[in-house]
């Protein structure tokens, strides 16, 4: 038996070349104000963060990490993540195959979207690899069988459970009824597939029980099979703290899931994965923005909603951790709350929450946004005509994002 995740699985991949994504690097974000004076907003990924934050993931959960890429698509990312360890990549469509393809040389891709443009799921079996997908409805079954070999792939049914603690629900759309799995795992299993369980409990999850109560049910529809599944995917919604929005350490969530897992009806060579999005790619980015307009308690940025902030919109968190610089300089001294504005000429271009700033600040003034790096670069627009994509790296390996 071949273990998963290595390309021993007999199906050819075409070589792959290894392509560095350049950015620029600065010291550190004083370094960058004083020497470009930045107009536009400019995003700085901070490698040591990544590094450090990805192996303690990989590390801590107790099984195969696959990167979530819809949280932070952006190549110099990926990046990131790839040289901090991670090869195993949940993908949500055919371009973000060939992106992972195309960054991340020698890893695999997962296929992981119950909608799926026909003709896709071919392609990416034929041309890169991949040999796990999932369903979530026996009307998404037939048409995947016809364009993937099922003796050489796993598919996953994917599961329905969702939890009052996540902030998003992301089982209101994909996933089947707990009830109705069985006969979908067996449906799956009559195509010569290997049936494979699936959830995802939401993201930004606050309390680990979310997950023990998942796994609980999974427990339930994997007890009632003539045969043993041998992976279960137990999702994202890893949360990273922000101001007001207090979340346990990860390690809570690893020590909970490893406990909860232990009494899994799983085959022996049994393996649990996790897509974790949030969690590594918020941590090591930040946005710097310039003030344009200061008006009483207004403050107007270069960017907003319909740029990196546009996670906010959400019932989630509703700040950012940030600082302000002067020349390149930090600005300190009394603060008062302050509301913030995007650029754009639509009036709900504001961002959610009120933050203390200096009094002082002013047009000109820089706002260097925190921990900014999953859901924002993914997301933006160009909506009015702002849009950046200026992407650097900071290089010393003391300087931190605001926290
Ligand atoms: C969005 C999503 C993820 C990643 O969620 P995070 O909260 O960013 O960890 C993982 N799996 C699926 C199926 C998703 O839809």
């Amino acid at each position: 038996m071949c273990r998963e995740g290595q390309n021993d699985d007999g199906l050819s991949r075409p070589q792959r070349f290894k392509k560095r994504s350049m950015t620029e690097i600065y010291k550190n974000v004083e370094e960058l104000l004083l020497a470009t004076n930045p107009q536009s907003p400019v995003y700085c990924i901070y490698p040591h963060v990544y590094r450090d934050s990805t192996r303690h993931f990989l590390q801590g959960f107790p099984g195969r990490v696959l990167y979530a890429v819809k949280a932070n698509n952006h190549p110099a990312v990926l990046k990131q993540i790839y040289d901090a360890g991670v090869r195993n990549f949940d993908c949500a469509s055919l371009p973000e195959i060939e992106l992972v393809s195309k960054t991340c040389p020698d890893s695999t891709m997962y296929y992981m979207n119950p909608a799926r443009l026909d003709g896709h799921a071919r392609r990416a079996q034929t041309e890169h690899g991949v040999r796990h997908f999932v369903v979530d409805h026996h009307s998404g079954l037939a048409p995947l069988i016809q364009e993937i070999d099922p003796k050489n792939s796993v598919i996953f049914a994917r599961m329905a459970v969702s939890h009052v603690s996540a902030m998003e629900n992301l089982s209101a759309k994909f996933g089947a009824k707990p009830e109705n799995v069985p006969a979908l795992l067996m449906e799956i299993f009559k195509t010569g597939a290997e049936p494979a369980l699936a959830f995802n409990v939401g993201t930004g999850v606050k309390d680990p029980e979310a997950y023990v109560y998942s796994l609980g049910i999974a427990n339930e529809a994997l007890s009632n099979l003539p045969f043993k599944v041998r992976l279960l995917d137990i999702g994202g919604g890893f949360p990273r703290p922000y101001p007001g929005y207090k979340v346990p350490k990860l390690d809570d969530y690893f020590s909970h899931i490893r406990s909860a897992s232990a009494a899994l009806p799983l085959a022996k060579n049994g393996e649990l994965l996790a897509e974790p999005g949030r969690a590594l790619s918020a941590p090591g980015l930040s946005a710097v923005t310039r003030v344009l307009l200061r008006k009483t308690d207004r403050v107007y940025l270069n960017d907003g909603m319909y740029g990196v902030f546009w996670e906010l919109r959400f019932k989630g968190h509703r700040r950012y951790p940030c600082r302000v610089f002067r020349n390149g300089l930090p600005l300190v001294g009394e603060t008062r709350s302050f509301r913030l504005f995007g650029p754009t000429c639509d009036s709900s271009d504001e961002l959610p929450g009120r933050v203390e700033l200096p009094v002082a600040i002013d047009v000109g003034d820089h706002i260097e946004f925190g921990a900014i790096g999953a859901y924002s670069l993914s997301g933006r627009t160009n909506f009015n005509g702002f849009y950046s994509d200026n992407v650097i790296s900071i290089g010393d390996e003391g300087a931190r994002p605001p926290q």
